[in-house]
């Protein structure tokens, strides 16, 4: 008999997002906190926004004083990538990073390409039929949208 899965998908403990969090699962990687790693940590969780490499680099400069390099922004970028610390999507473009690893949906914007998080809510016993369907018991899921935005972006919103 198949049994819905105890744990919804789309539940992401706190932890998993907070920097401190972040910076704590490095550690048990054995990850060396360096002030370039922090730095990349802290503009992905202040930005929440799915970034390239190129954009954090300057990013990052802009707001320090003591500039850094791009190498070791793109490695710290990679590094922490593969430790599963931050999330990577590989777009035509371009890889973009993130600050969630937590299994979650993308909403993308036709007009801009931004990419938002979302957190997607199925309708009770849809996971059931797709489990019972396929044999597999799901245990993530993440759906890509993609919209048009229903006002003019150029406008400001509720004049
Ligand atoms: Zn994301």
């Amino acid at each position: 008999m198949l049994t819905p899965a105890a744990a919804s998908p789309t539940a992401h403990p706190n932890l998993q997002q907070s920097l401190q969090g972040a910076v704590e699962r490095c550690a048990a990687a054995g990850l060396r906190m360096s002030h370039q790693r922090r730095l990349v940590l802290e503009l992905l969780w202040k930005e929440r926004e799915h970034l390239s490499a190129r954009d954090i680099f300057e990013k990052i400069n802009a707001q320090e004083k003591r500039s850094i390099g791009q190498a070791s922004v793109y490695q710290n970028l990679e590094t922490l990538q593969k430790f599963g610390i931050i999330e990577c999507l590989e777009r035509s473009g371009g890889r973009l990073y993130s600050y969630r690893t937590d299994a979650h949906s993308h909403l993308i914007c036709s007009a801009t390409g931004r990419i938002q998080d979302l957190d997607v809510q199925l309708p009770d016993g849809l996971l059931v039929e797709i489990e019972a369907r396929t044999g597999y018991r799901i245990t993530s899921f993440t759906m890509q949208l993609v919209g048009e935005p229903l006002q003019d972006l150029s406008k400001p919103a509720n004049p």
